[in-house]
């Protein structure tokens, strides 16, 4: 799944992502804390917006489809 194929990123949210390395944004897809799991996961589905300064995606576990979430801080 690449993100350009997503149309649920803001247009902030996308420019934001898209100043971000691939490999690291592969990096921060594959590794968001999951609630459920406890451990680190893969990030599906998800959407992108920017708030306070920070870009914040939401989407679902790759493993238990629950909620989960990452914020990017401003680099
Ligand atoms: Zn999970």
């Amino acid at each position: 799944m690449t993100v350009e194929s997503l149309p649920t990123f803001t247009r902030p949210a996308r420019q934001r992502w898209e100043s971000i390395p691939a490999d690291i944004r592969q990096r921060l897809l594959a590794n968001v804390w999951c609630g459920q799991c406890r451990h680190g996961v893969t990030i599906t589905n998800f959407s992108g917006t920017v708030k306070g300064g920070d870009l914040l995606l939401v989407g679902k576990c790759a493993e238990c489809h629950g909620d989960v979430a990452r914020v990017i801080e401003r680099a």
